[in-house]
Formats: structure tokens, sequence, C-alpha cells
């Protein structure tokens, strides 16, 4: 393999070939262009190469300071220990001292947008504001309008249909992943060879690649040169090319682009295409991020389905159900949304499904499924051709009206359809017949074919092109979807939230172990100097793990996966594969940590039922929270190797579970001590067994560091005191090396009070839950925490794993007082609510920067004694954020939602994977969470978001069962109050939809979604010697994210890793209008109106 100096660096796209030089790069995408195009290089072609090179070159020269920073900290560093230097933090004073920061997003103005860009530019918000929800009865279109046409309207142009064959296989809902491959999946893509062998006017497209994959390795050479010939040929296409077709609410985009880049690669690496359009047909509502994702793998099209109905109507109205997608920040995308109420037959031909049920001949009499219509299909035969080619191609005209141009998509297919041999004929031979009919009479003006969604792209281009005409553009997202009535799909967003924390769970240890991985092998690269690896470190069973992980991760994104939508053995399915992912990682990352810490690398030995290192917790099963292990203390120091997954330098607070009441810890590197604090781990709230160790940890960013915890002498430690309040009936306590109060007198009544350098804190002495927030600007607000419930509808249809239907609803209330907890100590103080239900933490750190602004926020929700239950968090303040806040999408961007008098409770719930904010023009409230669940601002000033629904019944959207698999479920959060300064952001207030994190919400994220990762050494006293690993210099600019560093597959050697590295970087936007004070240890990108990037570098780490 060519070793090349050249920091190999491509920026802009997100996927392509991986590469050593720019150069190979280059030729490399040449390549494909051409094979993808089948020409022959050409002079054409050089333009397009220009093209190519200018592009590269000015993304280059834009990203010259961030590449230049990486390439220093990363490859051309000199080790910080051997020159005695701890990492180096820049911090560019110049920023943080002004009113507006430097390179902060300015609020975009649609008005000038729309002049600049001179089409017209829909807002979804805006045709909600326009829309009157009034759902009348459209007549055979129920949710539409009756459609007109003459008959002559395609007398000059004719009508040019594609019917788009397509199965939809979910990885996994009524059946395991594996049980609907065996039963289903696996018959469907052999027949597909077949059937699509026999004709070449045969077509069909496939979205699954995790499916796609696992028959791949099923069949012989033989078959697979027959699908890369049904490829070539155009008849077979793969669309998407994800793992899965992804939930878009509750995923976050790390994942959706981890399972984006798994589909791809793989296709790339065994079929050696590149998907084009987008297929997304059955997740419930659709997001901009995923376009975004699209487009930068190179997609140039996409159709979505499932829009709310009034929303679909209004754009059939406008003919504007075509139209480019455009992020906030411009980039876009092709998008085709269908018109009618499903992706299967009877709604895809045209308005009325009763008759185009009777043109899927899957249905023909005698089969197994039938039309509910009660008019079954016919076989096409001479005598009918004509009676049923007029009656179909009367839906196919009338559908065509609510399009612009005279281009036709139709899909043919349904759920797990085309298994059967019998079902491709009777589909395939019947619309021949149709077709063939059409083309016998040109007077009916219509050429219909089978396409794939590019023969259909591709005509549509042509038709756009040579009217003369461009889409219309649109801005927005697709939450909360509704298919019919009041009924939203708000209750996904919360559905088992037990696993949507365990999805997270395993994003972050899987993002923690790719980037440590990628630095051990390049450092061991390094470290021999021979390009080869150590040969005791199982880089090859690791890379397994990783790729194992990564499937994982992937296949739970699925739109009935992360959503919580599955059947309960399915869920337990997806739990095992999670859990088991979680084990392997973790292997993974303590032998990549054991061999980077190792002063002496020769002493460094793999041995699987000995590791070196183990972590500082245990998970016990799939359904199991995390505990901490029990650290046995003694004189001879214990090492603590943590990790800090983050590209940031951040100040830690460190938690482990010790045996001893006196303890110290050390800097082994410096032998300097860390503050620490002894506190009880209250199990029975007010018994505890064990006892926590929480110190103040440094950590440089990407670093491993090591610290030394021994037994102190008696009263060394600092020890939390506590306070217990309940009501009437004061508890009994266990006060061993504690001290505890109980209050009385006066004392019982008071507000409960905390507060460290930046913030103060004011809680009710009942119940111990939050009331009021002052900052040390001055700024106050009430803020208060409150628990409701709410019950289902009376009515027919109630809630269930997709649906909210909620009925009645009320503040949380328990017949008895909640025992109150306050903890004050020199590293952390928090008050601790023990309701029946639901134990809720408000933690104060002590910290210096950004750690110490934020109030943590914990729950422990249990409500199996419950039955149609669901359990909220609401937060009320005096914010005037009049009818509108922000709630994230993936955790890629913000969107603003508007609460309407015309839409029901439920319709008013958004997902919510990582922030939401609500503001007026002094403050700001930042809810941040490091799990996804439904959010709402209810009225002005609240915040709310459900924890937990357990829920009876099924709702009728084809799961069959309610959902009480709930569980001990954990959520954690932080909550930031913020002072807004900045005049122009005020004069922009209610003019814009766009809007950012600030900054310290940003940080505060990060932090809270990777913490720090706490590994214990091996209590042998024969421990080798261990230095820090210190990998960057400083930290990358604090509007940057290091989102991954993921090794790539060998290209000669499959299953294992190569010597590439695929470095995606995230720029963010960020709020104007709020500069910290003190400002941030970091420096960011100071040039103007750059927004939310994902930049993809592959980089060659050794050299
Ligand atoms: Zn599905």
């Amino acid at each position: 393999m060519k070793r090349s100096r050249v920091l190999a660096v491509l920026v802009g796209g997100v996927f392509i070939v991986a590469v050593m030089s720019l150069n190979r790069m280059l030729e490399l995408m040449q390549g494909a262009g051409l094979k993808q195009r089948g020409e022959t290089p050409a002079g054409q072609d050089l333009s397009h190469l220009q093209q190519k090179i200018d592009r590269l070159e000015h993304l280059l020269s834009d990203n010259n300071r961030l590449v230049a920073t990486l390439r220093d900290s990363l490859l051309q560093r000199k080790a910080p220990w051997e020159t005695g230097a701890r990492a180096n933090v820049s911090s560019d004073s110049a920023h943080g001292q002004t009113d507006r920061l430097p390179g902060c997003r300015l609020h975009a103005n649609d008005a000038n947008l729309s002049v600049v860009y001179v089409v017209v530019v829909y807002q979804l918000l805006d045709v909600y504001d326009l829309l009157p929800f009034d759902n009348p009865d459209g007549g055979a279109w129920k949710q539409g309008f009756e459609i007109r046409y003459q008959g002559n309207e395609w007398d000059e142009q004719p009508l040019e249909l594609f019917l788009v064959p397509h199965s939809h296989n979910d990885p996994g809902w009524l059946k395991t992943f594996d049980s609907y491959y065996q039963d289903q999946t696996k018959h469907i893509l052999n027949n597909m060879l077949i059937k699509l062998s026999e004709d070449s006017r045969r077509k069909m497209i496939w979205a699954e690649i995790s499916f796609f994959s696992k028959w791949w390795n099923d069949i012989d050479d033989q078959k697979r040169e027959i699908v890369k010939r049904l490829l070539r040929a155009g008849q077979l296409e793969l669309v998407t090319g994800g793992w899965v077709m992804a939930d878009e609410a509750n995923s976050h985009y790390f994942a959706l682009l981890d399972q984006l880049i798994e589909g791809h690669q793989w296709i790339q690496r065994h079929l050696g295409v590149k998907p084009s359009s987008g297929w997304a047909v059955d997740p419930f509502g659709h997001s901009p991020s995923m376009t975004y994702l699209l487009k930068g793998a190179g997609l140039r099209d996409m159709v979505i389905q499932r829009v709310h109905y009034a929303v679909k109507k209004h754009f059939a109205k406008q003919q504007t159900l075509e139209f480019l997608w455009r992020q906030s920040w411009g980039s876009d995308i092709t998008c085709h949304m269908m018109p009618f109420y499903s992706y299967d037959v009877p709604h895809t031909c045209g308005p009325n499904p009763a008759i185009c049920c009777q043109f899927d001949f899957h249905r023909l009499p005698g089969g197994r499924v039938s039309c509910p219509w009660r008019i079954p299909p016919q076989p096409i035969t001479e005598q009918n051709v004509q009676e049923r080619a007029l009656l179909l191609l009367d839906q196919y005209r009338q559908k065509s009206r609510l399009f612009h141009s005279p281009v036709l998509l139709v899909s043919l297919g349904d759920d797990f359809r085309f298994v059967e041999s019998s079902e491709w004929d009777a589909q395939f031979s019947n619309y021949q017949k149709l077709f063939d009919y059409f083309d016998q009479h040109p007077e009916l003006h219509v050429k219909a074919r089978f396409g794939t969604l590019s023969d259909y792209f591709k005509a549509l281009r042509r038709r756009l092109t040579a009217a003369g005409t461009t889409l219309p553009t649109l801005r927005g997202d697709f939450f909360t979807y509704s298919d019919r009535d009041d009924h939203y799909w708000s209750g996904y967003f919360t559905s088992r939230p037990f696993y949507k924390r365990l999805d997270r769970t395993l994003e972050a240890t899987l993002r923690a172990t790719e980037i440590l991985f990628s630095l051990t092998t390049a450092e061991m690269r390094r470290y021999r100097g021979d390009g080869h690896l150590v040969a005791d470190f199982p880089a090859h069973q690791h890379f397994q793990r990783l790729t194992t992980g990564r499937r994982s991760l992937a296949l739970f994104q699925h739109h009935d996966g992360v959503t919580g939508t599955a059947r309960d053995p399915v869920v337990v399915d997806y739990g095992t594969r999670l859990f088991h992912s979680i084990l392997n990682l973790r292997q993974v990352l303590q032998s990549s940590a054991h061999w980077l810490l190792l002063l002496d690398k020769s002493q460094y030995h793999y041995d699987q039922s000995k590791p070196f290192l183990k972590m500082d917790d245990v998970i016990s099963a799939q359904d199991a929270l995390p505990q901490k292990t029990l650290l046995t203390l003694s004189d001879e120091p214990r090492s603590l190797i943590i990790f800090n997954p983050t590209e940031q330098l951040r100040t830690s607070v460190i938690s482990i579970v010790v045996d001893s009441p006196d303890a110290r810890v050390v800097d082994a590197q410096t032998g300097q001590p860390m503050t620490a604090q002894i506190s009880a781990v209250w199990e029975d709230r007010v018994l505890y067994f064990h006892l926590q160790l929480d110190f103040v940890a440094q950590l440089p960013p990407l670093s491993l560091v090591v610290y030394h915890v021994t037994k102190a002498s008696v009263g060394s430690a600092n020890r939390a005191r506590y306070t217990f309040h309940r009501r009437g009936n004061p508890p009994t306590i266990q006060t061993e090396h504690f001290q505890v109060s109980r209050p009385e007198g006066p004392d019982t009544d008071a507000p409960l009070s905390l507060s460290n350098k930046h913030v103060q804190i004011w809680s009710s002495s009942e119940t111990g839950l939050l009331q009021k927030l002052r900052l040390q600007s001055g700024l106050v607000r009430q803020v208060q925490v409150q628990f409701l419930w709410y019950g289902t509808t009376r009515n027919r249809d109630k809630s269930g794993a997709y649906l909210f239907l909620p009925g009645e609803e009320g503040l949380y209330s328990s017949s008895e007082p909640p025992l109150v907890r306050v903890s004050r100590g020199p590293v952390f103080s928090d008050i601790t609510s023990c309701f029946r239900h639901f134990t809720h933490r408000v933690r104060l750190y002590h910290l210096e920067g950004h750690a110490g602004k934020s109030l943590e926020i914990s729950n422990m929700v249990d409500i199996r004694s419950e039955v149609n239950r669901e359990l909220a968090m609401r937060i009320v303040s005096n914010v005037a954020s009049g009818n509108r806040f922000y709630s994230d999408l993936n955790s890629f961007q913000m969107q603003q939602r508007r609460t309407l008098a015309k839409l029901p409770l439920q319709a008013h719930f958004y997902p919510m994977t990582s922030a939401s904010f609500l503001q007026d023009e002094t403050s700001r409230v930042s809810l941040l969470s490091a799990q996804s669940q439904a959010v709402a601002s209810l009225r002005p000033g609240e915040l709310e978001v459900i924890l937990d629904r357990r829920l009876q019944q099924d709702d009728n959207l084809g799961l069959g069962q309610g959902i009480t698999d709930n569980k001990l479920t954990a959520s954690l959060y932080q909550l930031l109050l913020e002072d807004r300064r900045d005049e122009k952001a005020q004069d922009l207030r209610g003019r814009t939809s766009v809007q950012h994190l600030s900054l310290l919400a940003h940080l505060t994220s990060l932090s809270l979604c990777h913490p720090p990762i706490t590994m214990v050494a091996t209590s042998d006293s024969q421990l080798p010697k261990l230095r820090p690993f210190l990998p960057l210099q400083s930290s990358l600019p604090c509007d940057v994210h290091l989102l991954n560093l993921r090794t790539l597959e060998d290209t000669q050697e499959a299953g294992s890793p190569s010597q590439e590295v695929a470095l995606l970087l995230h720029r963010k936007g960020f709020d104007c209008s709020s500069a910290p004070e003190p400002p941030l240890q970091c420096s960011w990108s100071a040039h103007e109106e750059v927004d939310t990037l994902i930049y993809l570098l592959y980089v060659f780490l050794y050299y």
C-alpha cells in the first residue's frame, strides 16, 4: 500500500471512496463517475475534473485553519509528557469580550433569503398557520378533494408513468430481524433474481442493506453475478442504501449517518455502485437532518410518505408535492411527497382506494389477501383489458393533476411483498398487459412502464428542464405526523424510554471506542515504524467487535426499533444486540487504552479472560441499568483510568463506589491531590450500604489520564452533609459516617437553597422540587418543576405504542409526602425528592468553567403499578415565550414550534433528541437531554417532557399489543438559564424561525451525551508503569465537534482494519445573543455566516 506524506483530506461530500492522497482521491472519484455513466474518458470529462478540483481547492482553503489544527494535533505533535507540558488550551480572549460572538450564525431572515435565491421559499411553519385543520370528507379520496380533468391535458405532452415495484422489509417489528429474513426476505430476494431475469422490462427497488448484506452472504457467486448484472442493467436499484430505513424522530445524527456509512460502504465494497435516490415510505414523520445526510452521501432525490394528511392535501392543491427541500442554511435535495394515505397499492395508483385495490393482483380472488372495499381485482384478459386499462388510466390521470409535470410515480408493493413466485407473475404479467394496451392506443397519450426511482427522477428532470421550470423550495420538517382525524403519532417519541436511553449509551460507547481504537492503531504503526500493528493486539477481533457494534446501533435506528414500536420479543432481541455490543466494545476500549497507557510497550499482553483494565460499572442484562462496582481501597494505590471522549478540555466529576469513608485521590503523573467528596449511596431512601467517592478531574481532549486512589487517614476526606425533610413523619436515618440533620421548628418551612459561583437555586421544602433560579449576573427566573399524569381518552381509539390520545390529566400527587434529602459538599450539592413513582434529583456542581453553569436533573422512574398512564415532567417558567419554543431535530439543528389553538394537545408534542429551549428578549431556558423523548410547550413559559408511558391496548396500527414492558428507567438532563443581550437578536425575535443553541449549551450538551469513561486497573500490585495519553495539543474550536474517527475496513483483507480512517467533523451553528461570562475556555471559528455542516475528512493517520 502506498504511503503518502500528504495529509489525505477531502472535505464536503459525506462519503466517497477512501483515499490516501488528494490525487488518488480525484482519480477514484473520476473513475467511479465514469463507470456509472458507462462512458469512456473524453474531453468533456476534463471540465468535470476541473470543477471538482476547483471545489476541493475552495473547500480546502476554507478549512485550512481547522485542518492545520488537527494535523498539528494528531499527526505532528510532540508528546506533551516529553516536554513536560500539559495539554495547551487555546483561548482567544478577543472572542469572548464582545457583545456578539464572532462567527455566530446571524438569524436567517427568510425575506432576504427569498430575494437571494429568487425562488419561492415555503416555510412549513407558515403552512401550519394557514391551514384550518378542519378535516372535511373529501369523497373517494377521503382526506383530499375531488380531482377533475378535461382529458386533453396530455395531448401535447403525454403522461409518462413509472410503476416502481418495491417490498417494504422491516428489519424487526412483529418478528425479529432473523425471523423475517428466514420466513420472507430471503425468498423475496431469491425470487427477484429469477423473475427480473425473465424479462428485461421488469424492475425492482431495494432499500434495507441490513437484509441485503445478510442475503449476499448466503448466495453463491453465480447469483452474485446476476445481482451485479441486474444493477448494471438498471433493473434493480438500491435506494437510500442505509442499513435500515431509519426513524427520523428519535435517532441522533451520529447514528443516522453511521447507518448510512455502514450501508454505503457495504454497497461500495461488494457492488461498486452508489445510490442516487432516497426512499423513506414508512418512518413516522420526516426530518430535514436526514435529507442533509442523504445529500452529503451523494443522493440527488428522495421520496417521503408519512406526512400530516392536511399538509399533503394543501401541497396537492398547490401542485407542490415535489419540491426542493432546503436546510435553513441553504443545501437542498429534490423531494417527492406521496399524496395519499399509504404506500400500499390501494393508495398509490390514484385517489380512489376501492379502484386502486383492484390493481393489486396479489389480492386476486382465492389468495390470502383481499380488498377491504369488497371489489376484487380481475386477471387481465383480452376481454376486459380495455375496460380495466381505462379505469386505471382514470386514476393515473387524476393523480397526475396533483403534480406540476406530466411524469408520474406510482409504487407497486407493500410490506414484505413478492415473497412467492406466483405473486411476481400475477403483478408483472397483468401490469404488462395493461402497459401493452396503452402502447397500442396512442390516442390515450400515456406511456407506462416498470421503473426505478432514478428512471422516474431522470424523466422528471428532463421534463422540468424542457419546460424551463424549477421546483418550489421548502424549509422545515414534517412532525408531528397524523394519518387521520386527531391521531397524532407523538406517542412513539417516548415509547420504551429504557431502550431509547440504551441506544444513546451504545452510541456514546461506540463513538468513544472508534476514536480510541483508531488512535491506538495509528500509534502502534508509528511505534513499530513498519506500518504493522503490535502482534499481540487482537486487531482483527476488535474490528469485528466494532463492526458488530456499528451494525447493532444501525439496526436499532430502524423505524420500529428506536421508536419503541415492535412486539415485546423483538424489543428483547434489539435490547440483547445493544447490550452485547456495549460489552464487546468495552473490550476494545479496555485493550486499546491498555496499550496506549503502557510506558514500556513491550509489556503489552492481551488476555481476554484476565483484562488489565475493567470498567468501573457492570451492566448485568439487556434490561438492567448499569451498577457501579465496589472498589476496595488499601494503602496501595488503585489506578483509575479516565478517558475523555470529547475534543474539549473539561473539568468533570468522576464517581466511584468505595468501601472506605476515608480516601485520597492524586493525579498519578504529578502526585497532586484532587478535590474529593465522600457521599452515601442511599439504597432504601434512608439507608445506605455503600460509599461514593467523587473527585474533580481535569481531562485534556481525547486523553487517557491516570489517577491513584488510596485509603487515607480517618477524617481526611470531605464528607457530604445531609438534611432530610418529610412533612408530618420525620424519617429515621442511618447516620454512621455522616452529619445528618432533620430541621425542626421554623426552619422546616424555609425554601431549600443551593448555590455555586454561577447560579443559586431555590426549591420547595415540602416537595424538594425546583422553584427559582438566579444567575451571577443578577438574572432571576421562576423555574418550577412539576410532575403530572396523562390518562388516555375514553373514546374507542386509545393511546398505544404510536399514538398519544390523552384523556384526563392532572398534577402528580401522592398520599404520602415525599422524602426530601439535601446533600452539601465541596464537589457537588443536590436535592433529591423521593416520590412513589419516581426519584427526582437536582444537582449543582461546584466547578469552574461551563460545567458549573447548569443544573443536572436526573429522574429514576417506575410506573409498573399503573394502568393507561403517562408520566410527564413539566417546567413552568416566567419566560415570556409566547406560543413558540424550539426543539432539536436529531441533535443536528433546532426547529421552531408553535402552539396553535386549532390543534389538539397531542399535536403539540415533538421529538426531542437532545435539546429544547424557550426564550424572551432577555433570557433563555434550555433543557438538554441525554435521551430522546417527546417535548411540548403547551402554555407560554412551559416546557414538558414525557418520561414513560404504560398503555394496555393496541392502537390499531398493526402492532397488535399495548406497551406494558416498562422497567426502572433513568433519564438525565442539564437545565441552563442564560442571559440574552444582543439587540440585533431582539430585533429579529419573532421574525425568524432559525435559532441555534448557544456555545455554552453546545458544550453542556456535549458533556452530557459523552461522559468520561472510567476504568479500573487490576489490583495486582505488580502494575507496569503507566503514562497519560494526550493525543491533542489543544481543544478543538468549541463550535467544531469531532463526530467520529472511524477506521475503515481493509480493501484487501476483509474484516480487518485498514490504515485509513474517516475523520468526521461537525461545525455547529451557534446563537449570537448570549456571550458567556467568563468567556469559554476555547476558541471558535471566526468566519461569519457559516452554519451547521458536516465535513468528512479521510485521514491517513500513520505515515
Ligand atoms: Zn416499516
